[in-house]
């Protein structure tokens, strides 16, 4: 009898999962082809991709922006096309290759125009390119080798309130994303952009494509991120300057925003907001993975039950001072908490962790 029963959620059932690889996980062919194959193994039709742009491609948009002000940019722009074609060349077959190439062509006479006449007012839509390619690109590269798919540019459908803020209107960029969703093609969605009430051009900041990815889950009701980078997962402390650090396996969201806020590279405090919707009662979990090592289990950050001692983790901040005063502790110690508000305080103890700029304000306050 059990068996004919339908299942209680049936959403669960077909949860959709999100899946954002990184700028260096797609800075080359053969960086490319590894994604291509964890697609292969670990996407469903109806899942969604987040692209990053390919390697450094941002970075070089910032270049010529830079070298526009002095109106000399001509050769760099060479360079990039011949990067862009390159990739496309060597990735895709002579037909999708061909056609690829034109449109980049097109892009290419826009970005020149852009740069000779009105910059400024273009900044974000010429950023914007590194991410329209990279998407188109490997939509394309799915169609030939993998699945059905489709790039979508996020700002048709991805509304923020300002750069600044990047709050997102939610109601309507959900709405306007399931027009895009075509029924079995994987959407392949540029990271990093959006547009503002105005319909203008905005990016999620640096490194935003991270946020994109957990957005879209948001939008979409999805259970699951993965993001596919180039370091394995999170770790107990910075494995560059700790060696025996451990990798933390499973991270409760409170403990991972508190890293993203005390400056963990991997967490940007803003990636994890979408994740939690106490309103409709959807938590999402957050995987970090490594897409040069996909075996390899990664990082988990979620709603979990409870955390095992040894999970627990460290960051590293430069420049910090352990200061310890008669001071600090008791009732005077609520006075330098608000004056200071200190990375962190024993007031038993009289402990107080500050940033050394703050050193000289605190011998004075303690004279
Ligand atoms: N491509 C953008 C950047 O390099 C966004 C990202 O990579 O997340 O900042
Ligand atoms: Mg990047």
């Amino acid at each position: 009898m059990t068996e004919l029963q339908a299942p209680k959620n049936k959403l669960e059932k077909h949860a959709i999962n999100v899946h954002k690889f990184g700028g260096s996980s797609l800075a080359n062919a053969q960086c490319i082809e590894r994604v291509l194959e964890i697609i292969r193994q670990n996407c469903q039709l109806n899942d969604i991709v987040v692209v990053s742009a390919n390697g450094k491609t941002t970075d070089y948009l910032f270049s010529l922006l830079n070298l526009a002000e002095d109106g000399d940019f001509t050769e760099s722009i060479a360079e990039l096309q011949a990067q862009q074609s390159t990739l496309i060349s060597e990735i895709l077959n002579e037909k999708n290759a061909k056609q690829l190439t034109q449109l980049l062509l097109k892009d290419i006479v826009q970005l020149t125009q852009w740069l000779s006449s009105d910059f400024i007012h273009h900044r974000n839509d010429i950023l914007a390119f590194g991410e329209l390619w990279s998407a188109r690109l490997l939509s394309a590269l799915l169609n030939e080798k993998i699945c059905p798919s489709n790039a979508i540019d996020a700002r048709d459908f991805l509304v923020i309130d300002n750069e600044q803020s990047c709050t997102v209107d939610h109601a309507l960029s959900s709405a306007q994303l399931k027009t895009h969703l075509q029924f079995g093609k994987l959407a392949v969605i540029t990271g990093y952009i959006s547009q503002d009430t105005r319909g203008i051009t905005c990016t999620l900041g640096r490194n935003g494509s991270d946020y994109s990815a957990t957005i879209m889950a948001s939008l979409v009701g999805a259970f699951n991120v993965t993001l596919w980078t180039d370091v394995d997962g999170i770790y107990s402390a910075d494995p560059r300057v700790v060696p025996n650090a451990r990798k933390l396996h499973r991270l409760p969201n409170g403990v991972a925003k508190e890293l993203g806020r005390l400056g963990n590279p991997v967490l940007h405090a803003k990636t994890l907001t979408p994740l939690v919707n106490e309103s409709l009662s959807h938590h999402c979990h957050l995987h970090v993975a490594s897409s040069f090592d996909p075996q390899v289990q990664g990082t988990e950050i979620g709603k979990f039950g409870h955390i095992a001692k040894q999970e627990l983790s460290v960051t590293y901040l430069n420049d910090l001072l352990l200061a310890q005063s008669a001071s600090f502790i008791g009732d005077k110690a609520a006075q330098v908490l608000k004056e200071f508000s200190p990375i962190c305080a024993d007031i038993q103890q009289g402990f107080v962790v500050i940033n050394q700029s703050q050193q000289k304000a605190l011998s004075q306050w303690l004279a």
